[in-house]
């Protein structure tokens, strides 16, 4: 099912961790409409600023996957309102704006990006031993609610 003009619902369904554990990862079908708005609101103009894919490493979460991947409680991923994303390496992202950029710039540029041109509830930079990084995103279903958070978390 088609969510927005590059998102589909089941990139924000689709978890290693339910298959390996036989857990339902179904999306309920009243969480499609918060979906939707965090699809049109962050990632449509994050995948339009890019010119390239986004991968949604983590997007809904059931309640007993959140609690397998050690998610907080009440996640916002189990409300359709959060996603995990990353950009993958090609050879164009290491030659934005026509220079040679390592991947933790670009990051940094997206995030960036994020922070001044959406409406976002909370935007999360995650790094791992400086090299890698996901971006964690969130739009409430009430947008009026949105915190515009910015956090740098370093694991
Ligand atoms: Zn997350």
């Amino acid at each position: 099912m088609i969510l927005s003009t590059h998102f589909t619902l089941e990139e924000f369904q689709r978890s290693s961790v339910a298959a390996a554990h036989g857990i339902d990862n179904t999306i309920p079908v009243q969480y499609i409409p918060t979906l939707q708005q965090l699809c049109r609101t962050i990632l449509e103009p994050l995948r339009k600023f890019a010119g390239q894919p986004i991968i949604i490493s983590s997007g809904y979460r059931s309640p007993t996957l959140n609690i397998k991947v050690g998610g907080v409680y009440a996640s916002q991923h189990t409300l359709g309102e959060a996603a995990d994303i990353y950009l993958p390496k090609t050879e164009y992202t290491s030659w934005v704006d026509g220079q040679r950029h390592t991947d933790m710039e670009i990051a940094h540029h997206w995030f960036t990006f994020l922070k001044d041109h959406t409406d976002f509830d909370q935007l999360i930079l995650e790094t791992k031993n400086g090299l890698d990084y996901w971006i964690h995103v969130s739009c409430r279903k009430n947008k009026k609610k949105n915190r515009h958070q910015v956090l740098h978390l370093n694991t």
